[in-house]
């Protein structure tokens, strides 16, 4: 199953046994030796529920502290779901960065380090990169499918949807494209994070996994919509999978509207110091060169405000949350329908 490298070595330890039948609740344990702690741990939560034959989906929530979503539904699903109602095995992990999860920011106060920007991690790196080594070369073999839920996160408020991770293999691309629709968010889009190799998603993809993104609402806040989606999401993807029951499945978004972040088009960022006023709420249709806000320098009263424009036509996908922005922000995200 496999096509990462080989097994590094690692002096991580589990609390759970991921061969066993039944539900158990636990942990992946680091050792981590700051001032406080010699020989303590950091501890990273995981349930295993397992049953019968079928696939393991694993389900990751936390890759980054600030997006609550995902957390919130992983959770419900360690709790609720009993092992009867399972075909095949459910790898539960709903705070994989774990210090910034439990700091609420979008990376580790420990390292600084953002954790979907490391893979596929140093087993004897820092505490994130230890992490995602241990996903990289114990968790992803395990697995045939992987979901990993994010929102919007502090900076950014995103339009509820599930995402398609790109791949050069058209078996897995399929796969993908098929699983994410089966989520049945009020939108699809296909987000390649420019290329970028050190995602959890691109490495799932690289071991082969049926691989499915999310984003929900942002913001830093929980979304009543976005959680409605999640918990629906969650298990009209898991009756995909056939590892719960097709009863729970709700109707597919096989004709919803699908989309692409294209390249670097995508993307409105400030070019100055300053407060962002957008000029359109999410969803709204706007084409390239058509003005996607402004940046008044309050302080400079003087200085008129400074137009920025879309680079590509589409939707406003995404929109910066704060209104402070610094010159290379990322104020707007344009999705184009694909
Ligand atoms: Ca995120």
């Amino acid at each position: 199953m496999n096509k990462l490298q080989e097994k590094r070595p690692s002096s991580a330890f589990t609390t759970v046994d991921f061969d066993r039948m039944g539900k158990q609740v636990g942990h992946i344990m680091f050792p981590h030796s700051p001032h406080d702690d010699a020989w303590g741990v950091t501890r990273v939560p995981v349930a295993v529920i397992a049953n019968g034959t079928g696939p393991t989906v694993i389900m990751e929530g936390g890759n980054h502290g600030d997006e609550y979503e995902g957390p919130i539904v992983i959770g419900e699903i360690t709790r609720e779901l009993d092992p009867a109602e399972v075909q095949g095995r459910l790898i539960l992990m709903p705070s994989n960065n774990i210090h910034a999860a439990m700091a609420s920011q979008r990376t580790s106060p420990v390292d600084g380090l953002n954790y979907n920007r490391t893979f596929p991690g140093n087993p004897y790196g820092t505490i994130t990169e230890q992490i995602s080594a241990y996903i990289t070369d114990h968790i992803f073999p395990l697995g045939h499918a992987f979901l990993d839920l994010h929102s919007g996160g502090s900076s950014l408020d995103i339009m509820p949807s599930a995402v398609i991770e790109p791949t050069a293999d058209e078996g897995l691309a399929k796969r993908n494209s098929a699983a994410a629709r089966a989520f049945n968010a009020p939108n699809t889009v296909v987000i390649g994070n420019l290329g970028d190799p050190r995602t959890a998603t691109a490495t799932a993809c690289r071991a082969g996994l049926t691989t499915v993104g999310t984003e929900l609402g942002g913001g830093g806040r929980v979304s009543i919509e976005a959680l409605a989606i999640c918990r629906r999401g969650v298990r009209n993807l898991l009756a995909h999978l056939g590892v719960i029951d097709r009863k729970h499945q709700t109707v597919g978004n096989a004709d919803g509207p699908t989309f692409e972040l294209k390249g670097t088009a995508a993307y409105v960022f400030a070019p100055c110091d300053g407060i962002f006023e957008p000029f359109h709420a999410l969803g709204t249709r706007v084409s390239a060169g058509q003005p996607a806000g402004r940046i008044h320098v309050v302080w400079d009263p003087a200085r008129p405000a400074e137009k920025v424009h879309y680079a590509c036509d589409g939707i406003v996908y995404g929109c910066r949350q704060p209104g402070r922005v610094r010159p290379g922000n990322c104020c707007s995200v344009v999705a184009a329908p694909l």
